[in-house]
């Protein structure tokens, strides 16, 4: 996520940076920086934590430079720290250049340019494009980054700064945001809108494999290879709080909708052909273990319980699911022959840490799956895996619940695949065009809003589902309940007739998921029971099953059957959304709630 700024104009550039940054601390960040160039010299400086300390440091120098860039990190690779802090140089300080996105290949470059004699700062992805900018640069900033975009695999939002041609900004995109703005007397960059109205609300949108240079009086703009193309101004009518919503109406919405994007990051570079490539845990032997927990809370524990099944499925391992609150008491059995697996997207939540630790204390190996990186949990666990979410700022998980998803079920077929287990390599096919399917189920907006209006008056819902289906009606429930505080209970579809049937009464509205072919008549036939009473029911299920009597049913993609546990995520956040809306209701600061949940 993180953000970009930069200017190049006839002002002092650093006023810019610095107000475009803290414009852009709302997508949430680790670390902050920028360079200035000023008498054919570059001035970095950078560090680790908030904009303050950036602020505090840069009272130290005189800045005075009319070209600069700006960052603030969201780190994917290597910790926050002052030295994987963006921007970064190469070593003879003539160039320098900020990043947002993965690089996804860039292990081999790295080797190959320390084969070439480089030598690198910070644990980062990003370093090796400054040092290949710096093996290609023979005096044309522009004509090397051409270069070296033919190189580098994954994603990026690039400024590029050369002392040698000191009077422009080589800017490049593709899969990460960013814009150009023009003012009076400067050209402008940033990541987001919010960066740049107080400045202009002029704009250019840069698309994919699409390039600028960015002088005080001119703007060009390219193709990545080279060809000169034509761009039209744009005037965006926002004011900021609506700009840092992206032009939705909430965080939440906005969130649901960034799952695509966010989906593909987790997945970048962790699909290999048919290989799954999770070079994090590479040292672990799986195979000593003869006992599997998962443990996290809430959100992340629906995930757990997700995963956990496919992966016991595919491993024929026993595999616990337990929420971290009861874990930390339970006196749970544990040995070295165990494997725990904490996950969190804050990676700060209090009860998993504390499981965290207990397990490690009961000589456990512990992996962590987070958002956040470097945070407690994740450094706390032997290994860890991050999702790839950015920040989630809405207090409803959402993106972050789907991948979670995402990389829990890369981590089980990672786990078949080293103990040589059959992997089906269909599905994680499938799985690498998930982003996809969930653009076209967002598309169908309007059906769930509708299915929302079937809960307006109402003060309780009742979900229903089997196996993988129950994991998933489990967070829907939960969903619900936190946005629009519908009071949502989720049932196991077979235990409907041991007593919550009792509660079913004209009117009343149930939400049933059966996707799992093997047990998805048996989820429909207890549809019918709840009709029988009075029940009106929306139905979330397959073109294979064969469906009687129930208006609101909606088709999911034809995909693997696990894969539809993230699917079906996707409507259930809908209909808690709107439901939500329709009840006027705060959906990003729902009552009673915090983000992090950093107490027991
Ligand atoms: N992948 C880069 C890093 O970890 C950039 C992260 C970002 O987009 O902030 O440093």
């Amino acid at each position: 996520m993180c953000g970009i700024t930069a200017y190049c104009g006839n002002d002092f550039a650093l006023p810019f940076l610095m107000q475009g940054l803290s414009k852009l601390e709302y997508r949430g960040y680790d670390s902050a920086g920028v360079t200035t160039l000023e008498s054919g010299q570059l001035l970095t400086v950078k560090c680790k934590g908030r904009l303050k300390n950036l602020e505090d440091e840069l009272t130290k120098y005189e800045i005075k430079g009319n070209i600069g860039i700006g960052h603030t990190r969201w780190a994917t690779h290597g910790i926050p720290s002052n030295l994987n802090s963006h921007p970064h140089t190469n070593e003879d300080q003539t160039i320098s250049l900020v990043h947002n996105g993965i690089i996804e290949n860039y292990r081999e470059l790295k080797e190959e340019l320390i084969k070439k004699g480089y030598q690198f700062q910070s644990e980062t992805d990003s370093e090796v494009v400054v040092q290949l900018l710096d093996l290609y640069d023979a005096g044309n900033i522009f004509e090397a980054t051409k270069k070296v975009l033919k190189k580098i695999e994954g994603s990026y939002a690039l400024c590029i700064v050369s002392t040698k041609e000191p009077d422009k900004i080589v800017v490049a995109k593709k899969d990460s945001p960013l814009i150009i703005g023009k003012v009076n007397n400067a050209y402008v960059a940033a990541s987001d809108i919010p960066a740049l109205l107080e400045y202009t609300k002029d704009v250019y949108f840069l698309n994919d494999l699409e390039m600028a240079i960015m002088e005080k009086e001119k703007i060009s703009f390219f193709t990545h290879d080279g060809q000169s193309i034509e761009k039209k101004l744009v005037t965006i009518p926002y004011d900021l709080e609506a700009a840092q919503k992206d032009g939705y109406d909430t965080f939440m919405l906005k969130e649901i909708y960034e799952q695509p994007h966010v989906i593909n990051e987790t997945l970048r570079g962790r699909i290999n052909h048919q290989e799954i490539v999770l070079d994090e845990l590479k040292e672990i032997d799986f195979s000593k273990f003869n006992k599997i927990y998962f443990v996290a809370c809430g959100t992340a524990y629906h995930a757990c319980l997700c995963g956990a099944q496919v992966l016991e499925k595919a491993i024929k391992i026993p595999v616990t699911t337990t929420p971290a609150s009861e874990f930390r008491y339970s006196d749970p059995l544990i040995d070295e022959y165990t494997l725990a697996i904490f996950v969190s997207q804050s990676g700060e939540t209090a009860d998993t840490l504390a499981a965290l630790r207990l397990a490690k204390q009961k000589s456990a190996t512990t992996i962590a799956i987070a958002n956040v990186l470097g945070s407690t949990i994740s450094r706390d666990a032997q290994y860890v895996l991050y999702t790839c979410a950015g920040p989630e700022i809405a207090v409803a998980s959402t993106k972050a619940y789907t991948t979670q998803l995402v990389l829990l079920f890369l981590f089980a077929y990672y786990v078949a695949q080293q103990l040589g287990k059959e992997v089906d390599h269909a599905l994680i096919q499938q799985l690498s065009h998930i982003p996809e399917y969930v653009h076209n189920i967002l598309k169908d907006h309007q059906v769930f809003e509708n299915y929302a209006k079937m809960l307006e008056n109402l003060h309780d819902a009742y979900f229903i589902g089997r196996r993988l289906d129950y994991a998933s009606v489990l967070e829907g429930a939960l969903k619900l309940k936190e946005v629009s505080y519908v009071h949502a209970d989720a049932y196991v579809a077979g235990e409907l007739k041991h007593g919550p049937i009792a509660l079913i009464e004209a009117g009343s509205v149930v939400i049933a998921v059966a996707t799992q072919p093997h047990i998805a008549a048996k989820t429909i036939s207890n549809i019918q029971e709840t009709i029988a009473r009075g029940a009106k029911v929306i139905l979330f299920t397959t073109h294979g099953e064969k469906v009687k009597n129930v208006e609101n049913t909606y088709y999911l993609p034809d995909v693997a059957p696990t894969l539809q546990s993230i699917l079906v995520a996707i409507p259930l956040q809908l209909i808690a959304y709107y439901t939500a809306g329709i009840k006027g209701c705060d959906v990003d600061k729902p009552r009673n709630l915090a983000k992090s949940v950093t107490v027991e």
